[in-house]
């Protein structure tokens, strides 16, 4: 297993680090919950393999992933490898959810709880959970940092990080704000141009902050390569697989610390090692060919959307809080890879945070100022009924 730096932090992690929320599942009903005999193994095997590196969140699988997790390292695993685990600020926010009686006596329950969960007494890294444009300011004026500096004291956490979604603009607010020991971004060979970007890479890279890249296969899309593509990875004539092809993109950055995937079977588990632990699979290792190659996938994927959305936001905010552009985009996606089935997970979120497409009242008012001419309430009736529905 190749191992990379962990920014300034002093110590190496692996190159792949295992996410844990797409464990394997087992459907009871109208409901799931993670298959724990098979999770168990797949992270054992992980940590008995050369993986150091795991990462889960507060709310993952209905939020038993981090237990699943710490029943798995338990018995002397543990000590050998890094847990990043994370809190989001709409949980310390919810004073229902945690138990307290205010922000900072909530934010510690919660915390004390995931502690709990994975039995053990430190969190390596931990993480403010998907920071975003919307949510920054709060995090500010509720202190959150300080909050997480004081957990850090009293040794309940040894590293303040924090997971982004959103432009690279609100990237560098968040990134230069505070002397983080990690940050977790989006990036594959898609969203180069998208998300944080890969300008990122090279910001966090520069400031010594170790740098963790979530959706590297976007959801998985991008393992299962529609006709085009395949054509164009057969004509490298280089004997490598879409996942590979789409890791080592990703490990081609010096900046890059660790690579989460979301394995749910044994099968991709052992599939990630056997490539992460190429000798050959190191940062500059891509030759210009291979880049030219590579920039040729991204092109023809993002031609195949079906919504000319560019994502630029003019139309909103939304009187009703529709984020369309995000509709738009898990709409793409599962046009782009032919298959909905990870845009309808997303969509659920969207669903819960009431941001989806079915709380459009059909004002029109977001139509007007698209400048591509969109004809949004339409497109939006079309994405909803397609995306709505999933079942966790
Ligand atoms: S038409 Fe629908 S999506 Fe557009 S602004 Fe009105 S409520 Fe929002
Ligand atoms: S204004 Fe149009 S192109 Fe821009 S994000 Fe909204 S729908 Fe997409």
């Amino acid at each position: 297993m190749q191992k990379r730096q962990f920014g300034k932090l002093g110590y190496e992690v692996s190159a792949f680090g295992m996410g844990c929320m797409r464990l394997p599942r087992i459907l009871k009903g109208d409901r799931s919950e993670v298959d724990r005999e098979k999770a168990w193994e797949m992270i054992r095997y992980a940590a008995d393999h050369g993986v150091t590196y795991f990462d889960t969140a507060y709310g993952y699988h209905n939020k038993t992933s981090e237990e699943v997790l710490g029943e798995a390292l338990e018995g002397g695993r543990r000590e050998k490898v890094k847990i990043a685990t994370k809190q989001p600020f709409g949980v310390m926010r919810d004073l229902a959810s945690g138990g307290g009686k205010t922000l900072p006596e909530n934010a510690r329950r919660n915390l004390e709880a995931t502690l709990k969960k994975l039995r053990t007494g430190y969190i390596d890294v931990y993480l403010i959970h998907s920071i975003g444009e919307r949510d920054w300011e709060g995090i500010k004026q509720a202190r959150v940092i300080e909050e997480y500096e004081k957990f850090r004291a009293e040794g309940l956490i040894r590293a303040i990080a924090f997971s982004f979604h959103g432009d690279y603009a609100a990237f560098t607010q968040v990134l230069d704000y505070y002397d983080w020991g990690m940050c977790q971004i989006q990036q594959n060979l898609i969203d180069v141009d998208r998300e944080a970007t890969e300008q990122a890479i090279r910001d966090a890279g520069k400031k010594g902050c170790a740098l963790v890249i979530m959706e590297p296969l976007r959801g998985g899309n991008l393992a299962v390569p529609p006709a085009p593509i395949k054509a164009i990875y057969d004509s490298s004539g280089i004997k490598r697989g879409a996942v590979e092809w789409a890791f080592r993109h990703l490990l081609n950055y010096p900046e890059v610390s660790t690579i989460l995937s979301g394995v749910s079977t044994m099968e991709q588990l052992k599939d990630n090692i056997e490539i992460f632990s190429k000798s050959d699979a190191v940062a500059g290792s891509l030759s210009e060919g291979e880049k030219k190659l590579i920039a040729c996938v991204r092109e023809q994927y993002l031609s195949m959307k079906s919504i000319p959305c560019t994502g630029c936001e003019y139309c909103l905010p939304c009187p009703q809080g529709v984020n369309i552009p995000q509709v738009f985009g898990k709409y793409n996606d599962g046009v782009m890879f032919g298959t909905f089935e990870p845009s309808r997970r997303g969509y659920m979120f969207q669903t819960r945070g009431k941001e989806d497409a079915g709380q459009c009242v059909r004002c029109g008012a977001c139509e007007k100022k698209c400048p591509q001419h969109i004809g949004i309430i339409g497109e939006l009736a079309k994405a909803h009924q397609t995306l709505r529905g999933w079942v966790e």
